[in-house]
């Protein structure tokens, strides 16, 4: 029995689940509307600099091994990972700095908090991230009942903000540093429960890693592995239409193109609603439960610097946090305004690999958290980048110290919501779907398996279980493995 699988879209998320399903002996077409795979997992080159455009930090390596064991290869052949002992390096302008590194991880007060979260992980993280949400009660077993002493910690009507305060409370340094894992899946943490502490945990336990030569090489990666297997990737194709009987039918700005009979959907799913079902009885119900109701997550300015010159001082991953924390999630969240403090992210991955910056020079990533775009009242990013751009290097140069930055910048592109917005149709321009906000949040996240739509699936970071590099590629290796057991009992039905 034949299975034609189309994947919409070429983000990590559509390609780890068309190598998976290729290498199941499926056959498996790949569209993707940009002329690039990888999605918000990019690359950019100018003048001799290299910027990784969108994940920069990668954590919970043993996901990608775990990944490439499936896919029969071994990860250190293909790709590079080098540890970062000092994950970030934080810094207010009363000039405190704390660097994210093992010492820090085993300070009493942070190793008190760790033993907390670590409950979480314990109770949540296996039976969570690596099952469908409909699922993953069936993993809490007998055998792990001793876990489930945890569960007033995961069940807690507190936010992480009230956790974070109870344990630091004293020290609004560490209160700001905790606070800041909830940008991770794009949250506030004045109202994402406090189950996300899980984060930091996380991070303290597998470490934060590059990739050398560049993030972007996992896209490079996968697409080899996808073409080696036989999968078609079709980039500058765009998915516009979905219909059939008997069969799915595509039809993209090429051409019509099919039968299918599995949609692997990788196109946000905010988004895919109203563009390719809105003809399905399904779509306003979704309308109503999720898009009327639920908060989108925050979205991002980002600006790419080739710098001529190089600072010491900079570690390869860094925070600069803003004076008023509680009011910049109210910018982004209520007034949905770009920030006029905000805190300032900047990633120098030449610090651990020259070769991407020329000699003497740094390639600067520089990140502020920016509102989703409103339906009403959108904030005009064409016309006012060049200014809020400039306004963040002023900030680096008069709050932080960086004084002479403006000129040594040699090379600039900037990056805002609206971009997202069109070029990976990204609702609203959010980088992770929805906002964790509420006790119920990563139960309302969309369902990988949408009901009413039969063979059709949604992976990547908009739906289970939530955004980032290895989340995302754990909910194609759980639909994967729905698509396979699906056609293996089909198969044997005849
Ligand atoms: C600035 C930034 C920084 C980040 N930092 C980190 C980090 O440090 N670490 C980390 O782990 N994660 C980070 N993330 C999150 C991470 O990048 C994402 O969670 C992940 O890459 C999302 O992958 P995806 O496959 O779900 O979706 P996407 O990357 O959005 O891919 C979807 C793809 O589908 C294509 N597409 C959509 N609709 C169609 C259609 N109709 N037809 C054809 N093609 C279509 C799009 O063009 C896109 O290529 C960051 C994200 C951003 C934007």
């Amino acid at each position: 029995m034949k299975n034609r699988v189309a994947v919409i879209g070429a983000g990590v998320g559509g390609l780890t689940c068309a190598a998976l399903l290729a290498k199941a002996g499926l056959a498996v077409t790949v569209f993707e509307k940009n002329e690039r795979v990888g999605g918000k997992l990019n690359w950019l080159e100018a003048d001799g600099y290299t910027w990784d455009t969108g994940p920069s930090l990668l954590t919970m390596p043993y996901v990608f091994e775990g990944l490439w064991e499936k896919l029969g290869r071994r990860l250190e052949d293909d790709l590079t990972l080098v540890p970062l002992p000092v994950t970030c390096r934080y810094r207010w302008t009363d000039g405190a700095v704390i660097d994210e590194d093992a010492a820090f991880w085993e300070r009493p007060d942070v190793a008190r908090f760790l033993r907390y979260a670590r409950g979480l992980y314990d109770l949540s993280a296996d039976a969570f991230l690596h099952h469908p949400l409909d699922e993953w009660w069936r993993q809490l077993r007998w055998r792990n009942l001793s876990k489930l002493r945890h569960l007033p910690k995961i069940a807690s009507f507190r936010t992480m903000d009230g956790v974070v305060r109870r344990f630091f409370g004293r020290d609004p340094h560490l209160v700001q540093l905790f606070n800041r894992f909830a940008t991770y899946n794009g949250s506030s943490p004045y109202a994402t429960p406090a189950a996300f502490n899980i984060i930091p945990y996380v991070e303290a336990k597998f470490g934060g890693w590059y990739v050398k030569g560049g993030l972007y090489n996992i896209a490079r990666a996968l697409e080899r592995i996808c073409l080696e297997l036989g999968v078609r990737i079709l980039t500058g194709c765009e998915v516009q239409a979905l219909g059939g009987i008997g069969g799915y039918h595509l039809q993209t700005n090429l051409e019509r193109t099919g039968p299918f009979d599995t949609i692997v959907c990788n196109q946000d799913v905010l988004t895919a609603y109203p563009r390719l079902l809105s003809e399905h009885p399904t779509a306003a119900r979704f309308q109503r439960t999720h898009l009327e109701r639920l908060t989108p997550s925050i979205s991002a300015f980002l600006l790419y610097l080739g710098v001529a010159k190089t600072y010491p001082e900079l570690s390869h991953h860094n925070i600069f946090f803003s004076d008023d924390y509680p009011r910049e999630f109210h910018q982004l969240f209520t007034e949905r305004e770009p920030l006029d403090e905000p805190t300032i992210y900047v990633a120098v991955h030449s610090k651990d690999d020259p070769e991407r910056a020329p000699a003497g020079c740094e390639n600067w990533f520089v990140l502020v958290n920016a509102p989703a775009l409103k339906a009403d009242c959108r904030v005009d990013w064409p016309s006012m980048a060049q200014e809020y751009g400039d306004r963040i290097i002023e900030r680096l140069e008069t709050r932080f110290g960086f004084g002479g930055l403006r000129d040594a910048i040699r090379v600039r592109r900037q990056f805002t919501p609206a971009n997202f917005e069109t070029r990976y149709l990204a609702n609203a321009g959010s980088l992770y779907g929805f906002a964790s906000h509420g006790v119920c949040a990563a139960f309302q996240r969309p369902k990988l398996q949408p009901d009413g739509l039969r063979d059709f699936y949604f992976v990547g970071g908009s739906t289970h279980p939530g955004g980032g590099l290895p989340l995302v590629c754990l909910s194609s290796q759980i639909v994967a493995d729905k698509i396979l057991r699906q056609h293996t009992k089909r198969r044997a039905r005849g």
